[in-house]
Order: structure tokens, then sequence, then C-alpha cells
């Protein structure tokens, strides 16, 4: 198995500095599947390539597995002749520094785009074939190349292999394209080796983080990549999502890795969730309706969870719901799923028999979207009319913007927000709610508080 990176960047050499390889040196690491070889086939001032050699031990492979599981495929496979998911540990081990942005002498170089080519004489590519390989890298801005390898070259009849020569040309940071190889390859290769588990979510994140957000084959990158294991894959597309309204919110600053700058936003979108339904289990909630549902991020998390019988989500927009619908993947959804969910259609400032008789409504971050006319609508068919027992709803705490560095002084997290409150003026909003429709209210922190300045998310939570 092969995988070898060019550039002609000038010096060509300076490869050597990026990847912390000596270009006059053979140099290998021990696996435990097998042995990794680094040397450059070429090392001149114009050009200058490096090679990734894995000798992959087939038998190694099957050691310490069950006698049970020692069929003849453990041992003859083609494991060590692909570019597969072992390559991508094996680049994590080999290039780690230059994968994680490092360079001792040499910083300003790991920063520039350089010319860059990867090729590999054999790819797999079982399922998608060469049109995937085109649709994951195309997209990040990559020149692909490939060329079916036919399955015997003795005998053209028996037809194409799955194994693709693929060449990869682009002008990038060598880290960002170490990168994409470690993402996308195992995603080609149906039979990744490695027990896929939280730590998997946790590389994805790490590795995927920046870019992946923006893939228009994310869906396809992230299900593979966690081999199908819906939960975990549907757990980094949650968290893939930018923060609503925080659009223009500051990537903070350099000193982090790109995955502490990924999870801030994040984890705050996450956890807005999370302490939402937290609230609802507390209260044994069944039947539940999400009022301004938008692209029902939080339905995904209600449907994840037994004790709710009745999920509603509710938007004014046409094409919140649509991609809600989408995101949920309602059609494809096994009958037992889609008898307990609906999207519905409506507006939250018209009274609506629809929205009588659930146990909890929840409320999140769509007040701040509703002018003050039809506010005062909307308090009446929440709180008057559909009277349910809990309220759980959340907003934006604009004392907390200041922290937000790229965020304009005076400026709302997102641009169709009509305000943002303090605290004191979500405090009184509410109080005044429970003082005209009988409810009692209590305010909780949502994200991580900041002494003087609160928490960025304020919810309250309504019971009668
Ligand atoms: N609750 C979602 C979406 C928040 S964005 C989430 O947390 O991701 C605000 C949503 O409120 C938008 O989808 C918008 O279409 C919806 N909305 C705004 N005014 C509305 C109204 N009058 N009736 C129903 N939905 C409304």
């Amino acid at each position: 198995m092969l995988l070898t990176i060019s550039t002609t960047h000038r010096p060509a050499t300076d490869l050597g500095y990026l990847l912390h390889k000596n270009p006059a040196r053979v140099q290998d690491f021990a696996l435990n599947f097998g042995t990794a070889y680094v040397f450059y086939p070429e090392a001149t001032d114009e050009r200058c390539t490096v090679a990734l050699a894995l000798d992959i031990d087939p038998v190694g492979l099957v050691r310490g597995k069950g006698r049970e599981a020692r069929t003849m495929e453990q041992y003859v496979n083609d494991r060590p002749f692909v570019a597969s998911s072992f390559f991508s540990v094996a680049l994590g081990r080999v290039f780690n520094s230059a994968l994680a942005g490092r360079t001792e002498t040499h910083g300003e170089l790991a920063e520039t785009e350089i010319p860059l080519e990867a090729s590999m004489p054999v790819l797999p590519a079982r399922a998608g074939g060469d049109a995937l390989i085109e649709r994951l890298f195309a997209p990040l801005g990559y020149t692909v190349e490939t060329h079916p390898l036919p399955l015997d070259e003795k005998f053209p009849e028996w037809g194409a292999s799955p194994y693709f020569a693929v060449t990869l040309k682009a002008t990038k940071r060598l880290q960002d394209f170490l990168t994409h190889l470690y993402v996308l390859i195992p995603v080609l290769d149906n039979e990744k080796h490695y027990w896929v588990g939280d730590a998997e979510v946790e590389k994805l994140l790490k590795r995927g983080g920046d870019w992946l957000a923006a893939h228009p084959e994310r869906e396809t990158i992230t299900r593979r990549y966690l081999k199908y294991r819906t939960s975990l894959a549907r757990e980094v597309l949650a968290r893939l999502e930018p923060e609503e309204g925080l659009a223009e919110e500051p990537r903070a600053d350099s000193a982090e890795t790109p995955e502490e700058r990924l999870e801030k936003p994040l984890s705050l979108n996450e956890r807005r969730y999370r302490d939402v339904l937290a609230v609802l289990k507390d209260h044994e909630v069944r039947r539940v309706v999400d009022v301004g549902c938008g692209e029902g991020r939080l339905l995904r998390y209600l449907l994840e969870e037994k004790s709710f019988t009745g999920i509603v989500g509710l938007d004014v927009a046409h094409r919140a719901l649509e991609a809600a619908a989408e995101r949920l993947r309602l059609e494809r959804m096994p009958d037992r799923l889609r008898e307990k969910i609906k999207l519905w259609h409506g507006s939250l400032t018209y009274r609506d028999r629809r929205l009588e008789g659930f146990d909890a409504a929840t409320v999140i971050e769509v007040v701040e979207h509703l002018d003050e006319a039809r506010l005062a609508a909307f308090e009446r068919v929440l709180f008057e009319f559909a009277r349910p027992p809990l309220v759980v709803l959340t907003t934006p705490n604009v004392e907390y913007n200041v922290k937000f560095e790229n965020l304009p002084a005076g400026r709302f997290r997102h641009a169709d927000h009509r305000f943002e409150w303090t605290r004191a003026e979500f405090a009184a909003w509410a109080r005044e709610i429970a003082r005209k429709y009988a409810y009692a209210v209590e305010f909780r922190p949502v994200g991580d508080a900041d002494e003087t300045l609160g928490a960025p998310t304020q919810m309250a939570v309504f019971k009668k």
C-alpha cells in the first residue's frame, strides 16, 4: 500500500521540514498492524516527493480474535494492498505533527498554500466508485484523476475491480491536504477495521471540524466514517450545525486549536437542546409541541427518547419544515417512529386548536424573531389558549454579546432578531406573563456563565 505526496513549491525539499522527515533518510514505524515506511523517491529543489508505504501483516490482524472468527478471509484479503483506514491510522502516527500544523522552523510555510499532489496506485471505492471519489474531493478544491483498475489484466472480460488509481491535486496548506486524506480515505472504504465508538466521533470532529460543516457530502462522509452507526453520525452532524444566530460570531483567538474554536459555538447549541430535553424528562412529558421548530434540530433529540409518545414541530416557514422533514428523514423513517412525529404548518400569532392538549411546549430561540405586536398575540395563543402545563422557552442574553469579539457593538446575533433582552428584561417579561396567565416561572442559564454578564442563553420554565 502506497501513497506519495509531491510538491513543486520551491525549494521543494522544504517538504521534509513540514513533515518532520529528513529527505535523506528512510524511516520505519512499527504499528500494531504492520510497519510504515517513509522515504523520498525524489528530492530536488524543483520537485520533492515523499512516499508512505505500509506493509500490513494480514496474519497479525487476526491475532487476538476469537478462534471462531478465524475464517480464511481474514488471512487472505486485500487489506495489505489497498489504501484503507489503516492508511489513516498510519498517517496519524507518522505525520502527526504535520497534521496538527506544528513545525519548529517553517511556520510561515506551514501556513502557506503550496501546490500539492497525492497519488495512490490502489484506492478501494467499493460503494460509489470513482463518482464518489470526485464528489468527496472536488468540493474541497481538488482536481481529481481516477483510473479504474481491471480485476485481472489478463482477463479483461472479468471487468473492473472496485479499485482505482487516483491522483489528487490542489494548492493547499499541507496540514489541510493531509487532513482531507485522513478523513476521506476511510470514507471510501467499506471495511473499516477498527471499532467505531465515541473516540471516533471526537476524531472526526477534530479533523473534519472546520471544512466538513460546509461540505455538500457531509452526511455521506459522516455516516460512512462512523460506519453507518446512525446515532453517532447524527451527533456529529448536530455538532457541525452552525449555531443559529451566531453566524457572525468570532472564530476566537488563534491560540486555540480548530477543535476548540469549533466546540465553543457548537456546544452552546447542543447544550441548549440537551438542557431543554432534561427539563422535559424531569417533568415526565409525553406529548410535546416545539413551536417555531425551524429545521427540526430539537425534534431530532426528542425522537431519540422513547419516553415521548407524541412530538409535533410547528413553524410558519414552509422552507424550514421541508428542511426539517429532510433532516429527520421522515420519508424513510420506520413506521413506529413515523407515527410519533408530525410537522405542522402554522403561525404562533393566531389561535390554533391543534396546540391544545400537549403536556409541554418548547419555544427555542423564537420570541426574539417576533415583533412587538406579534409577541403580544403569541403570548395569548400559547399561555391563554393552548395552555400546556409546561412551557420551556429560551432566548439570547444580550449582555453576553460583548464576549463575541467579531459582533459589532449594538448588533444582534442574527439579522432577523427584532430584539435581544438583558436578563432583567427577560425576567420582567416572563414574570408578567406568569402573573397574567397564572403560571409559576423559574430561570435557568444555558451555557457557561460569565460572572457578571451571565450565560449566553437564558431559559424560562413556566409551570401551571
Ligand atoms: N427552534 C428552532 C428555530 C429557531 S429560529 C431552533 O432552535 O433551531 C426561529 C424560528 O421561528 C424560525 O424557524 C421561524 O420560521 C419561526 N417563526 C418565526 N415567527 C413565527 C410564527 N409567527 N409562527 C411560527 N413560527 C415562527
